[in-house]
């Protein structure tokens, strides 16, 4: 009787080791973050950026639509009139002042929904670890794209001024990728590339 239990511990340890066994040539679900990074899935709604014209215009016209349709009012934009010899958006007012709280952000992307211009965007980039409760009030220095990422015609290069890419933001609108960070402004190549989990490839530039 007592050799019949022992036999049966031991069919039980083995089978127990078998699943250990068994995980160790499956393919890990972990990855070696920071120096191993994800690609989201293609919805994903991470920190925002501004974006601007292929000329490096602002897109911002400081319209505040973006501030009154935010659910959590974290969204702070104080217009101002563009000077003539200093145009910094194609419209006639510019966002002087243009704030995102991301602790009170709930990344919903009604801002970018509201957006008659495109100007901003919800990016993959979700790396925001700080220690200061102000650090994460990002101002236009961090949303702003580099002038040379802008992408697209300016409305007031087109002919009667029509912005034809409204509407087009799933199409158009630069996002950050973390390879390649600027560089990637063409989206729906990105999000394809995503969902095929295939290594990213040069998206074409507009
Ligand atoms: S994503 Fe939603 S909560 Fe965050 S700033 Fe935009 S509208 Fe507000
Ligand atoms: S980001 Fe868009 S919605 Fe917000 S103020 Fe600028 S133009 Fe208006």
């Amino acid at each position: 009787m007592a050799s019949r239990k022992r036999l049966y511990n031991v069919g039980a340890i083995l089978r127990g080791l078998s699943i250990t066994f068994g995980f160790m040539f499956r393919r890990r679900p972990t990855i070696q973050y920071p120096s191993v990074k994800k690609q989201h899935a293609p919805r994903f709604h991470g920190l925002h950026e501004l974006r601007r014209y292929g000329d490096g215009k602002e897109r911002c016209i400081g319209c505040e639509l973006c501030s009154s349709v935010c659910p959590a009012n974290a969204i702070t934009v104080i217009g101002a009139e563009n000077a003539p010899d200093d145009r910094r958006s194609p419209g006639e007012r510019y966002a002087a002042r243009y704030e995102i709280d991301e602790l009170r952000c709930i990344f919903c992307g009604m801002c970018e929904e509201a957006c008659p211009t495109d100007a901003i965007v919800l990016t993959p980039r979700f790396e925001m670890a700080d220690y200061r409760r102000g650090s994460f009030v990002y101002a236009k220095d961090r949303l702003l794209v580099p002038p040379d990422a802008g992408a697209g015609p300016a409305p007031d290069e087109r002919p009667g001024g029509i912005p034809g890419d409204l509407g087009r933001v799933a199409e158009i609108k630069a996002t950050t990728d973390v390879e390649r960070g600027y560089d990637a402004t063409w989206r729906g190549e990105i999000l394809k590339t995503q969902r095929k989990g295939l290594t990213l490839v040069r998206a074409p530039k507009e």
